[in-house]
């Protein structure tokens, strides 16, 4: 579904992503793992065309997207939740999740859809009137997340979902992105620092350090290799 070769990438003369390849088959959950500035954001952020590569492809669904704009790439079905959340906190639950169904006509989809997303956070059904920036940090990832779903994305990119949230949280916001991965059939490329969690939810795995990718391989080996546990499981 989803394939860079050979990116690179810059932020004027630092070089981000170094000969990034990685692929996703339409249905994976893939996790890009690896410490604080080693490119896991910048990766992302090449898919959803914010970070232009200065070299190498990227395919989607078979067409290269290396050089379309963020609305167009949007628009083939690519949506991202960023890290840091980035709802619009003035707007209401309910607008906020309007916002995300912007580019559809189907008024139809986008009801029911509505309805999918209140029945994975029932608490934003409860919340809907409220300013989004009045939600806890916790509250703001499932807005956030449900904002990105309200687009019917066919690839959905999250961005360390769990960053700053409390253990209880992360382990029901992991539940609910295994669950969106097998009911709602949507691929998943998740970017985390917790590797721990990421590595359980996944199929496969990616290790990223200084801007290149170092390991590849099945979520559950990753899990048991030596070199991952003593880098990024703290054991
Ligand atoms: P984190 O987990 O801390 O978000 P990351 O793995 O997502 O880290 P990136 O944010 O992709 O890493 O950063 C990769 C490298 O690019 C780092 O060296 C970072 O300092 C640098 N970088 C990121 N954004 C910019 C920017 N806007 N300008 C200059 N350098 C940047």
């Amino acid at each position: 579904m989803l394939e860079l070769r050979n990116i690179q990438a810059y932020y004027g003369s630092i070089q981000a992503l170094k000969d990034i390849s990685l692929n996703i088959e339409r249905g994976e959950i893939i996790t890009l793992i690896g410490a604080n500035g080693a490119g896991k954001s910048t990766t992302l952020m090449s898919v959803c065309g914010i970070v232009a590569p200065r070299s190498g492809e990227i395919i989607f669904k078979g067409e290269p997207i290396q050089s379309r704009s963020a609305d167009q790439i949007v628009a083939m079905g690519i949506c991202q939740v960023p890290e840091g959340r980035h709802i619009f906190p003035a707007l209401s639950v309910q607008e906020n999740l309007d916002l995300g169904a912007f580019l559809r006509t189907d008024r139809g989809g986008i009801k029911q859809d509505m309805e999918y997303v209140f029945s994975l956070f029932p608490i934003l059904k409860e919340r809907r009137h409220q300013p989004g920036g009045t939600l806890s940090g916790g509250e703001q990832q499932m807005l956030a997340m449900s904002r990105a779903l309200m687009a019917r994305p066919e690839l959905l990119l999250l961005d360390e979902p769990s960053m700053g949230l409390a253990p209880l949280i992360i382990q029901q916001i992991f539940n609910i992105i295994k669950k969106i991965n097998e009911e709602h059939n949507t691929t998943i490329f998740l970017v985390e620092q917790n590797a721990n969690q990421a590595l359980r939810i996944a199929n496969r795995g990616y290790v990223i350090e200084n801007g290149r990718i170092t390991l590849t391989d099945a979520a559950d080996k990753l899990l048991s290799n030596a070199e991952v546990q003593k880098a990024y499981l703290g054991m």
